[in-house]
């Protein structure tokens, strides 16, 4: 086998060494031979060796660290690594309802997404290094898994910027078009081919249940970037009235039917952008005892940070004056650009102008099929507190 070989800056031997796992192209002294997505040794200056990445030609990431063993990854160490990341989902994978099974870097295979949706299996690729083992790792999944179905779901902007292909196509078996799922007491159907990300934010799971605590019978509910109904399902049991925003046509349909499905007709689904809505509302005076805000990731790029500042400042000042008191505020950022405490921080300023005291009650992130790896501040990338006008 060829041996690619790179070699480190000292500086990015230290990055390296505090345990992030990307090595960005000015942090590479000298690289020999590798091909677009594969395994390198990775060395100091020194000539010690350091582990294994997947080499990216077109990123600015050129590797994602992979293992310090002395060997190179193969089907062995593929096997044992799935194997434990299922293990370490024991606790969250149960057959009907839906669980993300590998997430990248925090389950040692960088560049892999796959979640698990009663029975079917859909996998991102994200980088070119993954490509390559697609076919080591899908024997895998179906020995390891005898899902169903597996759909590759790789119609996402990012790979473009490795210059791969952006393709959705079924691996193995019939991938239907909806499938139905149980999260606690809520039934929903996905779209696997086209829904958003791999058809539902799981990420959000443990937030949607643990909302519940908070709602009262007699409560109004907004529910803003509802998507296909995620926290208002979870609600509409036990409140009166829930309003579920969305600029999402299709992502609403399915919001309407899953309503349906569950036998709840207090649910009014909006077509409608969000921003227009709370200005609207805030200045028509309309008040609610839960206002949710989830919104998409504003501040993909560093440099977008200010922007999204704005956004989050909008949002929320506008959410909070929406509030009885005693209101509650369930608010999310999934950008990994903003950290927690500048997230605490635009709640802070958007806080004087709600028209009442503002109290943090909790913080929430990600659910545990999402782990963090803490040398890794990317990973943790969702964010939430629930608020309450006192
Ligand atoms: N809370 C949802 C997930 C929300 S994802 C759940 O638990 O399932 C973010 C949603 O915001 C997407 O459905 C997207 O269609 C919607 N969206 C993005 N920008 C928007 C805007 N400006 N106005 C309204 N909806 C928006």
């Amino acid at each position: 086998m060829k041996n690619f070989k790179a070699i480190l800056t000292p500086k990015g031997e230290r990055w390296f060494r505090s345990g992030h796992p990307w090595i960005f192209e000015d942090d590479v002294l000298s690289l020999n031979d590798a091909e677009n997505g594969e395994i390198a040794a990775l060395y100091n200056p020194g000539n010690v060796f350091l582990g294994w990445g997947f080499y990216s030609r077109h990123s600015r990431i050129s590797f994602r660290f992979i293992t310090s063993n002395p060997e190179i990854p193969d089907q062995t160490y593929w096997l044992e690594t799935l194997q434990k990341a299922l293990e370490r989902r024991k606790k969250f994978l149960d057959f009907n309802q839906a669980c993300r099974i590998v997430f990248s870097e925090a389950d040692g295979i960088p560049g892999l997404i796959a979640d698990w949706y009663a029975g079917h299996l859909v996998v991102q690729t994200l980088i070119p290094g993954i490509d390559r083992i697609l076919n080591e790792l899908y024997n895998l999944f179906y020995e390891l898994l005898k899902p169903y179905s597996i759909l590759i779901r790789n119609d996402f902007e990012a790979r473009s910027l490795e210059r791969l292909p952006r393709e959705n196509r079924a691996l193995y078996g019939q991938v239907p078009e909806k499938v139905r799922i149980e999260e606690g007491p809520i039934q929903y159907e996905v779209d696997l081919w086209s829904g958003q990300k791999t058809g539902a934010y799981l990420d959000q799971k443990e937030n949607r249940l643990h909302l519940v605590s908070y709602s009262q019978s007699q409560g109004r509910v907004l529910d803003c970037f509802c998507y296909t109904g995620g926290f208002a399902l979870h609600l509409a049991g036990k409140s009166d009235e829930i309003i579920a925003v969305d600029d999402s046509a299709s992502a609403l349909e399915l919001g309407r039917r899953n309503a349906e499905l569950n036998g709840f007709d207090n649910i009014h689904f909006l077509k409608k952008n969000i921003f227009d809505y709370l200005k609207e509302a805030d200045e028509q005076g309309l008040k609610f005892d839960l206002v949710i805000l989830d919104p998409p990731p504003f501040a993909r790029k560093k440099s977008d940070v200010a922007s999204a500042l704005r956004g989050y400042q909008e949002l929320n000042r506008r959410a909070l004056r929406c509030l009885n008191p005693g209101g509650i505020l369930s608010t999310y950022s999934c950008s990994h650009n903003i950290t927690e405490s500048l997230f605490l921080e635009i709640l802070s300023h958007s806080a004087p102008k709600a028209g009442g005291k503002i109290l943090l009650l909790e913080k929430r992130m990600q659910a545990g099929d999402h782990p963090v790896v803490l040398t890794f501040p990317e990973s943790l990338y969702l964010k939430g507190l629930i608020i309450q006008k006192a």
